[in-house]
C-alpha cells in the first residue's frame, strides 16, 4: 500500500495495460471492418492541452504571441493518454484533432498558431490521422461531417459540445482517460 500512494501514476498505467492486454484480441476481423467508421474528435485547449493554465495566455494571444500554445502543459500523462489513443486507433476508430485558433486573429497569427499547434502535438507524441486548425467560433462538425459514421467529440466547451450533431460528446472537464477507457472496454 505504501507504494501506491507513492507512484499513483505507475499504478494506473500497470491498471490501463492489464485492461488493454485483457481486451486485445477479442475482436473477428469481420467485428473490426464493420467498427471502422468510427470518429474521435478532440479538442485541444482546455481538453488536452492546458492553454489556460499558461501564466498571462490571454495578454499574449492579444498581442499575437505564440508562446502560451507553445508552453502549454499536457493536461495528462501523455504516455497515458497516448496508449489509449492507439488502442482505439488499433480498434478501427479514426482519430480526428479539431481545434479554433485565436480569438480576433490575423492571417500571420493564425498561420503561426497552426505551425505552434502541430508542434504540440508532435512534441508530446498525440497520435492522429487527421488536424483541422479552424478560425475561432467555426462550427466543429463541418470539418468532419463528409466522414460519416458515428463521431464522438471530446471538448471542455459546453457550447461547442451542445452543437455537435455527428454522434456523441465527451465533456474534457471530467477525465477523459476515464471516458476513453470506457470506450475501449465496451469495444
Ligand atoms: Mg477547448
Amino acid at each position: 500500500m505504501h507504494y501506491f500512494f507513492e507512484y499513483p501514476l505507475t499504478f494506473l498505467k500497470i491498471f490501463i495495460i492489464i485492461i488493454i492486454e485483457s481486451e486485445r484480441g477479442k475482436h473477428t476481423e469481420r467485428e473490426v471492418i464493420v467498427m471502422t467508421n468510427k470518429t474521435l474528435v478532440f479538442d485541444m485547449d482546455g481538453t488536452i492541452a492546458d492553454l489556460y493554465g499558461v501564466e498571462g495566455w490571454l495578454d499574449d494571444l492579444h498581442n499575437e504571441n505564440t508562446r502560451p500554445y507553445a508552453v502549454a502543459k499536457p493536461l495528462y500523462d501523455m504516455e497515458v493518454l497516448n496508449t489509449l489513443v492507439n488502442e482505439l486507433k488499433a480498434c478501427g476508430w479514426r482519430i480526428v484533432v479539431n481545434t479554433w485558433l485565436a480569438k480576433n486573429a490575423t492571417k500571420t497569427y493564425d498561420d503561426a498558431v497552426r505551425t505552434t499547434k502541430k508542434e504540440w502535438l508532435a512534441k508530446w507524441g498525440f497520435p492522429y490521422d487527421e488536424i483541422h486548425l479552424t478560425k475561432y467560433g467555426k462550427t466543429k462538425a463541418n470539418a468532419t461531417r463528409h466522414l460519416g459514421g458515428y463521431q464522438i467529440l471530446v471538448d471542455d466547451n459546453a457550447t461547442i459540445r451542445k452543437g455537435w450533431t455527428l454522434g456523441n460528446t465527451i465533456d474534457a472537464n471530467e477525465d477523459i482517460i476515464i471516458a476513453l477507457m470506457e470506450l475501449l472496454i465496451n469495444e
